[in-house]
């Protein structure tokens, strides 16, 4: 299905496109793909819409690269995706993970 393979972009570069979104959503249709350069960036928030915590997930639909937040309070302006909605068939993408950070250092979190 995937016709081009692209080579994913530093996770530094996905996080500051992240934060921007998280800020700015409606940006996203402004916003660069660091890994391919095309103008195909999506944001979602996943989460409960009732607590309004969730996530937000931004990926790019052209290079299906992409990557989520921590835990984060939505404002209650923004349309957020139930969990249960949330899966690779709507957003079909490849997490890129933050750089590696030994595990002395670093206490795995669970979802
Ligand atoms: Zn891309």
């Amino acid at each position: 299905m995937m016709t081009t393979q692209y080579t994913p972009a530093p996770y530094s570069e996905w996080r500051d496109v992240l934060n921007h979104l998280i800020a700015h959503p409606t940006d996203a249709p402004n916003v660069t793909c660091p890994t391919c350069g095309n103008n195909t960036i999506h944001i979602v928030f996943p989460g409960n819409p009732e607590t309004r915590v969730g996530i937000a997930a931004v990926w790019c639909s052209t290079s299906q690269d992409g990557v989520i937040s921590g835990r984060l309070r939505v404002p209650s302006a923004q349309e957020m995706t139930p969990w249960d909605e949330f899966n690779d068939q709507t957003t079909p993408f490849t997490i890129i993970p933050p750089e590696y950070i030994p595990s002395d250092d670093y206490e795995e979190k669970q979802f």
